[in-house]
């Protein structure tokens, strides 16, 4: 009903979700009386501020900064902050919408929320993260708590961005808490937990495969991005006897038909996160391929390259349909999304009429944010638990979320659609919350 100029990304998810919540009004005439689908699209509150910092030259910049709180009926609000230049109000609402029903999924009490900056943390040196992420954090802190809302890392926020943010806040609230996630083990992070997102992603895709009685041995994969989620794919991906022929950046995609094996992903770990270097570097090395300017869906359509699973772990909207085509021609059978919303609709329903298994991102990369809740645990019972026991928790997490899944597409008529299934059983939930508090 309200539309605001512009949010393109926040319209798409809108629509994603609510096209394929029709069953749920069919069956549930009480959510409609209650207004919740008209609540459910509205953030509870959305936060702009100014976040201005100094360089090492001393000369001062302005960025935005955005925390989109934007449903807390299971839990406190809960999700990334993402610093890149391309954020704006639309990605914040369109990351924070996704994630109430991501969050859901989990089964643990977490809301849904986002934020970010318009920063780019690229060529900046560590001092100017740190002033940069002391200034965000000056403005946030007011917003957020362990009970309120609890942000984590997202694109351009990892381990030392959090470390920069959280020891701001205890400074300027004088108290250790569990108010981030995402933290390094000294200071109450969890085990697994940087690891989380891709192992997650590599489970909900081996459960999706073994409904057809097939696994990742000796399967081509084509992964994208080489961040965060991107490089525990591709670890969990070489355990479980697949082969990784991309990773890709911003600058470039490197095809490596050999296999990006364990040796290559720890020479990429240690490119990408202590040098800060391309993935053309890594071209160099093993004298590969970089197709400079282009995603790793490009580069397959363009060379005809086979794949059989494609795990996107880069950003949104970097699969559209004429490469959802080729991967299909190229003989992919299995699409898990890593990333967050990063096929497009029409890529969508090219999977989708085509009959390959499809993982939407809500479902398939809800391992890091499950994760992120048993860190939340962990801080608050003031324990650690070992590596086994967080995978382990992990593992079964992501079994019930492919589950409930395919319960819930069966339950209302969409038998095998995970798109259905995701969306509809993290909405449920969430919707009978808002019902029983009646309208607030
Ligand atoms: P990182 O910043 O660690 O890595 C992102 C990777 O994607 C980098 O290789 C980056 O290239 C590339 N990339 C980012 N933006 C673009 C773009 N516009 N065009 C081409 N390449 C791009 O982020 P994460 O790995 O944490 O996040 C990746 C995706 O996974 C995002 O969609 C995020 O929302 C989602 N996600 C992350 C979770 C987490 O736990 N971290 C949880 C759930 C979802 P470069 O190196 O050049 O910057």
């Amino acid at each position: 009903k309200h539309t605001d100029p512009g949010q393109k990304e926040f319209h798409q998810a809108v629509t994603e979700v609510l096209e394929t919540l029709e069953p749920t009004a069919e069956k549930h005439p009480e959510f409609v009386k209650a207004g919740i689908y008209e609540r459910i699209v509205e953030p509870e509150r959305a936060i702009l501020f100014r976040v201005p910092w100094v360089d090492d030259r001393g000369e001062v910049h302005v960025n935005r900064g955005f925390r989109v709180q934007f449903n807390n009926a299971i839990g406190p609000f809960k999700g990334g902050i993402r610093f890149h230049p391309s954020v704006n109000l639309s990605i914040i609402k369109f990351l924070g919408f996704e994630q109430v029903f991501k969050n859901s999924l989990t089964t643990l009490p977490m809301g849904g929320g986002k934020g970010g900056s318009d920063f780019d943390p690229k060529g900046k040196t560590d001092n100017e993260i740190m002033r940069f992420c002391q200034a965000f954090m000056r403005e946030l802190s007011r917003h957020i708590g362990p009970e309120t809302d609890v942000p984590a890392g997202d694109i351009g926020v990892g381990a030392r961005e959090i470390g920069f943010l959280y020891g701001y806040y205890k400074k300027l609230r004088n108290e250790h808490t569990g108010v981030l996630t995402g933290k390094a083990l000294e200071y109450g992070g969890s085990l697994i937990r940087p690891e989380a997102t891709g192992y997650g992603t590599v489970y909900f895709a081996a459960e999706m495969l073994a409904t057809r009685g097939l696994d990742f041995k000796d399967k081509t994969v084509a992964v994208s991005g080489s961040g965060n989620v991107a490089q525990f794919a591709i670890e969990k991906v070489n355990e479980m006897g697949g082969r990784i022929v991309s990773v890709s950046d911003s600058a470039g995609t490197v095809i490596d038909e050999k296999g990006i094996d364990n040796d290559k992903t720890c020479y990429l770990m240690e490119l990408k996160n202590v040098h800060r270097g391309r993935v053309s570097e890594y071209a160099d090395k093993y004298k590969t391929v970089c197709f400079e300017g282009k995603s790793v869906w490009d580069v397959i359509r363009e060379q005809d390259i086979k794949v059989d699973i494609a795990l996107p772990c880069a950003t949104q909207n970097e699969i559209e349909a004429q490469n959802a085509q080729a991967l299909i021609k190229n003989g992919c059978m299995c699409v898990a999304e890593g990333a967050n919303m990063p096929s497009t609709p029409e890529a969508v329903k090219v999977y989708q009429d085509n009959g390959i298994l499809y993982g939407p991102g809500k479902a398939a990369n809800a391992g890091g944010v499950a994760t992120s809740g048993l860190e939340m645990s962990q801080n608050s019972l003031k324990l650690s638990w070992s590596r086994e026991e967080v995978d382990r928790r992990l593992q079964t997490i992501m079994k019930d979320i492919h589950q409930s899944c395919l319960d819930a597409a069966e339950a209302y008529g969409k038998k095998g659609n995970y798109v259905m299934g995701a969306n509809i059983a993290g909405f449920v939930k969430v919707a009978r919350a808002m019902l029983a508090y009646g309208v607030v």
